[in-house]
């Protein structure tokens, strides 16, 4: 049986982050990736905002690594030519009582050590976005844009400079305890041992962890998917920044987005579905985007939005429960030795993934 260091299960961007983060650490490492490329799960199905870290309780693991990871990543990029751009939000409110909530939301981005917002009454916002609506307005400057695949292809590129390879085409089925570490036996009937292992496998991260001998079932959660839409505008994108309302439960509310090439798109709304796979967008969703980008934005054309594309959260609290943090779970959580489980990496895990690789790298 073939015995390598590190194993990484998932190249999607934070699987790279980590194999990229084990390789400069000298460690040999391979990542399995069920799919033909990399970043072909939900790493290529988000908004590719860097974000501030504005809106995570205090002290939780998604503050910490979305103010750290965006600090590294922002750094990152411009270190390699990664294409990005700091163009800056603005989180509106379109209601007087909503104007209440922006204050509450600077306070918790300055607990959690986001000093720079900015507050704007409505004729400010409006003056920088003339087409917006709005009672008033926070300023994020410290926000931006990302090409995630552009990313994603250089942290591939680190790693396999550091003498890392990823191996697709290959899923991971089971896990079992070895002599030397763990065994991995793949759907090709292949078996591969390790001793060192991280599960980055996204959405499949808590149905894999199903299938690993002697981890306790208080460390396996139950998976939940929270589907986002989007629709792109036909036309010009009205704005220069990124235009959010306040949010609301389970996602950050139909804000707009812009690509790198100034393609607006607005999404993403947030759809429980069942299965991770259910990744078709239905039109009739359109009409509930009609009315919330109305309220920010009262000039867009009827039929100027079509259907994109989705991405599914991988969610580990359901519907009716309050939003759960990443979940970085190590021998320390569950006594298997060299195993770190990642549940839940939802948004802002694009930001977060060096910052996640960094804290990776230093528990196994
Ligand atoms: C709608 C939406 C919008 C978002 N917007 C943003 C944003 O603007 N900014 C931000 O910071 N974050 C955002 N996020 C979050 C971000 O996209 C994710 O946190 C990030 O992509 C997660 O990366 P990952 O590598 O953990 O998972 P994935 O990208 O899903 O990668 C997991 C990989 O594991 C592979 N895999 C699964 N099971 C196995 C197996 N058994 N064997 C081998 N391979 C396997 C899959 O094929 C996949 O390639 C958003 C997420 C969603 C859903």
């Amino acid at each position: 049986m073939e015995h390598v260091e590190a194993v990484v299960i998932g190249a999607g961007v934070v699987g790279l982050a980590v194999a990229r983060a084990l390789a400069l650490a000298g460690r040999e490492v391979m990542v399995i990736e069920s799919q033909a490329g990399i970043g072909m799960g939900t790493s290529s199905r988000n908004s590719e905002v860097i974000h501030a870290g504005i809106y995570y309780p205090k002290g939780s693991l998604k503050a910490q690594l979305c103010v750290r990871g965006k600090q590294l990543l922002y750094a990152y990029c411009e270190q390699r030519a990664v294409a990005h751009r700091r163009c800056g939000k603005l989180i509106v409110a379109t209601s007087q009582a909503q104007l209440e909530q922006l204050a509450q939301i600077k306070q918790r981005a300055a607990a959690n050590g986001v000093e720079d917002l900015e507050v704007f009454s409505a004729g400010a916002a409006m003056a920088l976005e003339p087409q917006l609506r709005c009672e008033g307005a926070l300023f994020s400057p410290s926000t931006g844009i990302v090409d995630s695949h552009h990313y994603m292809l250089s942290l591939q590129g680190d790693l396999e400079n550091a003498g890392g390879m990823v191996v697709f085409h290959t899923q991971v089925d089971h896990v079992t305890p070895g002599a030397q570490g763990m065994v991995l036996s793949t759907s090709g009937g292949d078996q591969l041992s390790c001793k060192t292992l991280v599960n980055a496998a996204g959405l499949h991260a808590p149905g894999l962890a199903e299938r690993m001998d002697g981890l306790p079932q208080a460390c396996r959660p139950t998976a939940f998917f929270a589907k986002g839409n989007y629709f792109a505008l036909t036309g010009r994108a009205p704005f220069r920044h990124l235009i959010y309302p306040v949010p609301e439960h389970a996602g950050l509310g139909v804000h707009l987005t812009l690509d790198l090439a100034g393609q607006a798109k607005f999404g993403p709304d947030v759809q429980w579905v069942s299965s991770p796979d259910d990744l078709q967008v239905d039109p009739r969703r359109g009409d509930a985007f009609y009315a919330a980008i109305r309220s920010y934005w009262p000039d867009l054309p009827d039929g100027a939005l079509v259907p994109d594309y989705a991405g599914i959260r991988p969610k580990i609290s359901g519907p009716t429960e309050p939003a759960a943090d990443f979940v970085i779970s190590g021998p320390q959580q569950h006594g298997v030795p060299g195993l770190v489980n990642l549940f839940g990496i939802e948004s802002p895990g694009l930001t977060s993934s060096l910052a996640i690789a960094e804290r990776v790298a230093a528990l196994v």
